[in-house]
């Protein structure tokens, strides 16, 4: 037994599934998951000293990838001060006038510590300040863990929802309206039906969590004007997408596209910790002061704007502020995707992927799909293969096929080829 095997057995007798996180144990792909003991760049090495190319960057926060010097030093001289005080400091204020400055749409922001928590808490906010009950989510999207969230559609075409989980009763997940990714017409159908009942519909521009599904501009589109229409809140879940796929997030592409488009209600996480637990939910001045302690949603967290996190987030988007960014981080990405579909275009590999920013997401179809439903007739055995054979020559891919990945700045165009070439290696193999 090699010490990830040995390592993963007493995790096992410790940790329900040895994880802390359900996909970190490689239940879909199969084989022993890799222990990490330490990452730096665009690497990180497992128990057995192996080196790996990573592509998750602990699914997405680390932008800038491991033990950016930056982010370092900010991350210990803030240490150095304190651990956490549970009364307000100043640095709070200055990440929250940086998330503002940089997405036009929020206005003000209340910090949190993990994703799940700041949707549960928009969707909480945002039933408290519409007096409504209904929301509606779309198949394939994640927005975290909270039991409303937890939901499948049930059969038909808009129909309210099934738990996906064990203990979660159905009376908790009554008002959620579950409908198709990119559906305009399903959209219309729900709005005409339960349009004034309708607190919020939440989605993922990007979708990341069915690997990656751009929400397309029409649908966009369309999902503010019956929003707007109906007294509905639009919220964006940008935990994923938020200062990944772009400097202004994903709801700066969408309003190119769209003139004035904007959310009402923004959800982040990820990369504005930069690898400590923080999160956010933002949005209008009119929308956020129904918060407490100004208004009757409550709200609050021991550790919210935790002090080192804080000072980690705001070293982050510093960083990604610097000239050109973004520019080359897109490049970088867009290299990895075409050369992998190149490759796979040379083995004869139905395959097709799509980038944003530093999201990648690769499908082994021909051409993207566009919803939940299609995404879920993908391979997932070839997948697997695919996965343990570039895993096999120190390449870590998400070890499951509905997730997207991510390319930090420390990867080089060097690790981008070397990528490319193991793929090339891997596809002849499938
Ligand atoms: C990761 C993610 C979440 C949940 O965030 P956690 O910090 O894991 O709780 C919510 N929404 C989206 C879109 C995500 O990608």
């Amino acid at each position: 037994m090699n010490k990830n095997d040995q390592l993963f057995t007493r995790a096992k007798l410790a940790i329900p599934g040895g994880v802390n996180s359900p996909v970190r144990a490689f239940k879909a792909v199969g084989g022993t998951p890799r222990f990490i003991t330490r990452g730096d760049g665009a690497y990180f090495w497992d128990a057995e000293d192996q080196r790996y190319i990573d592509y998750i960057g602990s699914w997405g926060p680390m932008i800038l990838g491991h033990r950016h010097p930056a982010v370092h030093a900010a991350v210990l001289s803030a240490a150095e001060q304190g651990l956490s005080f549970g009364a307000p400091t100043e640095r709070e204020i200055e990440l929250a006038e940086e998330i503002i400055k940089l997405v036009p749409s929020i206005e003000m922001v209340r910090l949190v510590s993990s994703g799940t928590e700041a949707g549960m808490s928009a969707i909480r906010l945002a039933r408290g300040a519409t007096g409504r009950s209904k929301i509606i989510k779309f198949e394939g999207c994640y927005h975290g863990h909270a039991d409303a969230l937890l939901v499948k559609a049930g059969s038909g075409l808009a129909t309210f929802g099934n738990p996906t989980s064990a203990g979660v009763p159905p009376e908790v997940v009554q008002h959620t309206l579950v409908l198709p990714f990119n559906d305009v017409e399903a959209l219309e159908a729900a709005f005409k039906e339960h349009g004034d009942e309708v607190a919020c519909l939440m989605m993922e521009p990007i979708a990341g969590n069915m690997n990656f599904v751009r929400a397309s501009v029409p649908f966009v589109k369309r999902c503010r004007e019956l929003c707007t229409a109906h007294g509905a809140l639009l919220a964006f879940d940008e935990v994923m997408c938020g200062f990944r796929v772009a400097l202004g997030s994903a709801q700066s592409l969408y309003a190119k596209e769209i003139p004035g488009f904007e959310p009402d209600m923004t959800v982040m996480g990820k990369v504005i910790g930069g690898g400590m637990p923080l999160a956010a939910f933002g949005g209008k001045r009119e929308v956020m002061s129904h918060l407490a302690p100004l208004g009757a949603v409550y709200q609050a967290g021991t550790l919210s704007g935790n002090p080192v996190a804080t000072a980690c987030g705001l070293a982050t988007l510093k960083e990604i502020q610097k000239d050109g960014f973004f520019t080359q981080l897109n490049q970088r990405t867009q290299q990895l995707v075409s050369g992998m579909t190149a490759a796979a275009k040379d083995a004869g590999i139905p395959f097709c992927g799509d980038s944003e920013g530093g999201m990648f997401g690769f499908f082994f179809f021909p051409e993207l799909p566009q919803n939940y439903a299609k995404v879920m007739t993908t391979d997932g055995a070839v997948f697997n293969r695919f996965f343990h054979g570039m895993l096999d020559q120190g390449v870590y891919f998400a070890p499951a096929l509905f997730e997207a990945g991510f390319v930090s700045a420390a990867h080089t165009a060097q690790d981008i080829d070397d990528t490319i070439a193991a793929a090339k290696r891997t596809f002849a193999t499938l």
